[in-house]
């Protein structure tokens, strides 16, 4: 049966990379973003190499309408196998400066809009009796950064939706991981990209590439890894060795 790969954020970056990865995957790719006009210009290049694909305008954060957009893609496809939370943002700051607006909004896009995804898709994966869910996650989720109190606590937040997740899914079949980047070349981090004491801190010396993330995403998506759950995979240059 043909496969649907829903990825959100894929409008950019990680994202982006991924959805073109998982085109070699499923049959079928989603990229849900609130940048449309980035989610159907990708979409088209899709079709064009002969994928079923759709993009749909979507905020993460709208329990609401991410419930009608899982309903949406499942009418449509017939199935959801494989769900990539990428939609992020970051708004860095130091604690002692960082307003409470800073922390929410950081807080709601990449926690509850990984939650509510989750929670929506994850009901029809466990009717297939399968699917593959990955959650990106980040370095600054498991050792912390200073300036990213919100960021860390976020994605910190997003490793414990996935071990929860593939907890009480597993005897579902379906499966949830999470991968923990380093610092990747996007536009997140385009301030960073010439900055010589963020390279430096770096064991590899070089950012990493949305396409290598994108590799890794592809490797938990698949067959390959059918015996991996509940697992946080770090993708990083050695940053947290
Ligand atoms: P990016 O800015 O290139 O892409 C993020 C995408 O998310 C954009 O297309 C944006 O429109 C979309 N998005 C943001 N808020 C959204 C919302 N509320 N609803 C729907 N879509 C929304 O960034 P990226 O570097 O590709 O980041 C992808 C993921 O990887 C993020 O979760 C980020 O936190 C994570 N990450 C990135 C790095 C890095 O170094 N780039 C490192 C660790 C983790």
């Amino acid at each position: 049966m043909a496969k649907t790969a829903v990825i959100t954020g894929g409008a950019s970056g990680i994202g982006k990379q991924t959805a073109i990865r998982l085109a070699q995957l499923a049959e079928n790719i989603v990229v849900v973003d609130r940048n449309i006009d980035g989610a159907e210009e990708l979409i088209e290049n899709l079709q064009k190499a002969g994928n079923g694909a759709k993009a749909i305008s979507l905020d993460v954060t709208d329990f609401e309408a991410v419930k009608k957009a899982a309903a949406e893609i499942k009418k449509e496809f017939g199935s959801i196998d494989i769900l990539v939370n990428c939609a992020g943002i970051r708004k860095d700051g130091l604690l002692a400066m960082m307003k409470e607006e800073a922390f929410d909004q950081v807080i709601d896009v990449n926690l509850k809009g990984t939650f509510n995804m989750v929670r929506h898709c994850a009901p029809i994966m466990m009717k297939q009796k399968s699917g593959s869910i990955i959650n990106i996650a980040s370095v600054a989720g498991t050792m912390g950064n200073a300036g990213q109190t919100n960021y860390s606590a976020s994605k910190a937040g997003v490793i414990g939706i996935t071990k929860s997740v593939a907890r009480e899914l597993v005897s579902r079949g379906v499966r949830c991981n999470a991968v923990a980047p380093g610092f990747v070349g996007t536009e997140m981090t385009a301030e960073f990209a010439d900055n010589e004491e963020v390279i430096a801190s770096i064991p590899m010396k070089r950012m990493g590439k949305p396409e290598e993330v994108a590799e890794l995403i592809a490797f938990l998506a698949s067959d390959s890894s059918a015996y991996i759950t509940g697992q946080v995979i770090n993708i990083d240059g050695g940053m947290d060795i």
